[in-house]
């Protein structure tokens, strides 16, 4: 291979980390809007107000069936919430599909609600669909996951510590499942998110 070959070669290898990672901005830009999946806004005046210390991982705990819309899934989710729990709106602030997208809920400066006996105020809730004790998350699911933790430590400031989910805060729940809280236990997501943040500071000193 002649020299400038293998020096281009080892520029695109270098590079390619930091490049074939999206912005942490272009995930937030990414991010499905309310109104586009046919949400209403919740009632401001009834909100818990409260600041992103902690990013918390759910699941949806039920089987999400390929097909499955996941803008009407989020819709009877909203309707279920207000009717059935009386909560605000949606209890999680972002929703993960099974291709990986990801859906605004819940407005993230609004406290967000459980059915255990934790208290969800100064979390940052992501839920991803499926039952992780009955089947594995995909790449694009696991990819996503990444992309919005790292996407919420990097604006509110949160640790790496304080990635965690929701079992880790409540004896009560077997929640999100014991094939995405491997992921968790083996510090996949906090790894991949440091990753992603020096990426982030490399891109930023560019
Ligand atoms: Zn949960």
């Amino acid at each position: 291979m002649r020299l400038p070959a293998l020096l281009s070669l080892a520029v695109l290898l270098a590079a390619s980390p930091v490049q074939a990672q999206q912005a942490l901005a272009e995930v937030e830009r990414a991010i499905v809007p309310v109104a586009i999946w046919g949400g209403t806004p919740a009632d401001p005046s009834k909100a818990r107000r409260h600041t992103i210390k902690q990013v918390t991982l759910h699941h949806q705990g039920e089987p999400f069936l390929p097909g499955t819309d996941p803008q009407a899934y989020l819709r009877r989710l909203q309707t279920w919430s207000r009717t059935s729990k009386g909560w605000l709106d949606i209890p999680y602030h972002y929703v993960i599909d099974l291709d990986g997208k990801v859906y605004a809920a819940r407005p993230i400066g609004f406290a967000g609600d459980t059915n255990t006996e934790y208290d969800p105020a100064g979390h940052a809730l992501i839920e991803v669909v499926g039952n992780f004790e009955e089947v594995e998350p995909n790449q694009r699911q696991l990819d996503a996951v990444v992309d919005v933790m790292a996407m919420l430590a990097k604006k509110y400031g949160v640790s790496l510590d304080d990635i965690r989910s929701h079992r880790d805060h409540s004896d009560k729940t077997v929640c999100p499942g014991a094939n995405l809280y491997r992921y968790m236990k083996e510090e996949y997501f906090r790894h991949k998110v440091a990753l992603r943040l020096a990426g982030e500071q490399a891109r930023a000193s560019q």
